[in-house]
């Protein structure tokens, strides 16, 4: 077969790139000038002016005439996202699935939280997500839902979507994305949750920006991460990169859920933090709140200030792994590790990169996740938008009825 020189890249090609880039950074932004493309994708007035009339077209952007002026001139128009698709996100946890509808920028235009009363099955997570998505679906008929993503609380195999373990779901080898795929009508991704907390945060909160980050998620399953590098998610090379929980900190450690002894997640539990305040499963709100009042009320030396300062002393020695390995620009702790940071007195804070090499720590700042209980919904989301944005005109009519999801009810 033929092959093309690298010189000659068609102009569809080009074209479809650029398009991609447009609608990205409109996106990420939630809106932004057609001066602001032009700098930013260092492509003439008139090409951005083409590309925003494609996408508008498309049904993807509107254009408004609400720029603050700058200079002499006509404001230069702003381009926003519009509602005309949305994604479904979906997170099933052991009590609860919890179902978005999520807009292009990252917002979520609708949210049910779905109780159980017992542990969902990979079947019964279908039938409960497709029925509540049409629902949601049903009361947003201005809007078309046209992929999916799912975050699954264990290992995802990404390329397809298959669940290799979820411990605390008891799925083992369970196929995920392939039967909700076929129940929605839609494509559907799905990855691990940590991964997807850290995607969002890179998109829209805490690591906006960062080219090299790392974030550390602590929930009641234990301690996940997900990386990022030059400015991409790092999944390793099926999916499960960034599993910082297992790292060895104490040789002579506990046994770990995962079988090696002294993982960071077996002696940082978030179970013994919610203990020391007299909490039991308490959400990430309560348990910042009940131990920030407690280090206040508490002596110095107390057991309160005695357990975060243990639980920090060992999530430094993670830390110095991962920021020697990584050398990162920014550190993001959420779940219980952000309010165990927050509880941090300022020698304590300053102690946490203390015992990395100073130069791979030097430009490293920590910061506390920022998007609270929807980073999950939102990185989900930003999965379920990754195809489209990386072809916007692959997408079908914006008004087309047909892919609202209807089989699953
Ligand atoms: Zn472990």
């Amino acid at each position: 077969m033929a092959t093309r020189g690298p010189t000659t890249m068609d102009a569809g090609a080009v074209r479809r790139r650029n398009l991609s880039a447009v609608l990205e950074l409109v996106h990420l932004r939630r809106g932004v000038t057609r001066a602001d493309l032009t700098r930013a994708l260092g492509l003439n007035r008139s090409t951005i002016g083409d590309l925003v009339a494609v996408l508008a077209e498309h049904g993807w952007v509107d254009e408004r005439d609400d720029a603050p002026r700058a200079g002499v001139g006509r404001p230069s128009p702003r381009v926003v996202p519009r509602d005309a698709r949305l994604v479904a996100a979906i997170n099933p946890e052991v009590d609860v699935i919890d179902v978005a509808l999520v807009s292009l920028g990252g917002a979520i235009v609708a949210r049910r939280r779905v109780p159980l009363s017992e542990t969902p099955t990979v079947a019964a997570t279908v039938e409960i997500s497709a029925r509540t998505i049409a629902e949601l679906a049903a009361e947003h008929p201005e809007s078309t839902v046209v992929a999916a993503g799912v975050a699954v609380p264990g290992l995802v195999r990404t390329e397809d979507g298959l669940v290799r373990l979820a411990p605390r779901l008891g799925w083992r080898e369970e196929p995920l994305a392939a039967p909700l795929a076929a129940a929605l009508g839609i494509p559907v991704a799905a990855a691990n949750d940590a991964h997807l907390g850290s995607r969002a945060e890179q998109s829209f909160g805490a690591g906006q920006g960062a080219r090299t980050m790392l974030y550390l998620n602590g929930g009641p399953s234990g301690i996940g991460g997900g990386l990022v590098v030059d400015g991409q998610p790092m999944d390793g090379v099926a999916g499960y990169a960034g599993e910082l929980g297992h790292a060895s900190v104490d040789p002579n450690g506990p046994l770990c859920a995962c079988g090696a002894v002294g993982c960071l997640e077996a002696l940082v539990p978030r179970s013994a933090l919610a203990a020391a305040v007299r909490l039991e499963h308490p959400d990430d709100d309560a348990l910042e709140s009940a131990l920030l009042t407690a280090i206040v009320a508490e002596e110095a030396g107390g057991p309160v200030h005695e357990e975060v300062a243990r639980q920090l002393r060992w999530l430094a020695i993670a830390l110095r792994g991962a920021v020697n390995l990584l050398n990162p620009e920014r550190v993001v702790l959420g779940g219980h590790l952000a309010a165990l940071w927050r509880a941090a007195d300022r020698d304590q804070r300053a102690s946490l990169l203390g015992q990395a090499l100073p130069v791979n720590a030097a430009d490293a700042t920590i910061e506390v996740a920022a998007l609270g209980g929807q980073r999950l919904l939102i990185g989900a989301a930003e999965l379920a938008w990754d195809g489209l944005l990386a072809d916007p005109l692959s997408a079908g009519d914006a008004t087309a009825s047909t892919i609202n999801p209807t089989r699953g009810s």
